[in-house]
């Protein structure tokens, strides 16, 4: 089993409730949501951090913001609008070592 939380969910070894799914990418509830749409979208291969990130990524890392516009689509915010935000290493707030864009969503500067 791997260490890496975002990881396990991919897998279905962690729970988590999945927003969005395809091929390449999944999205699922932020446990602590600093919005009122408040979803995590991350690529299903294991990329650490926007700092690590290889020629070989950047696939796996467009497609994260191809699935934030459907999702900003189905969820009624392809008007309205929304924010993605992605933390990067320590100084950047980012926690867990898997690249993931939050989607914020629902309220003026959500987040
Ligand atoms: P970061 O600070 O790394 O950019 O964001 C990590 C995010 O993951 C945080 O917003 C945090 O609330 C969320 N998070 C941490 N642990 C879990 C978990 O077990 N499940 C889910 N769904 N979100 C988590
Ligand atoms: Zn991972």
């Amino acid at each position: 089993m791997t260490d890496c939380l975002f990881c396990r969910i991919v897998a279905r070894e962690s729970p988590a409730d999945i927003e969005y799914e395809d091929d390449a990418v999944l999205g699922f509830a932020d446990i602590y949501p600093k919005a009122p749409v408040h979803v995590l979208i991350v690529p299903k291969q294991h990329v650490t951090s926007i700092q690590t990130m290889t020629p070989a990524d950047v696939d796996a890392i467009g497609r994260c913001l191809l699935a934030a516009r459907t999702l900003g689509e189905r969820k009624g915010f392809g008007e309205r609008g929304y924010r993605v935000v992605v933390n990067c290493g320590p100084e950047g707030g980012q926690v867990v070592a898997h690249v993931h864009f939050h989607f914020l969503a629902g309220r003026r500067g959500s987040g």
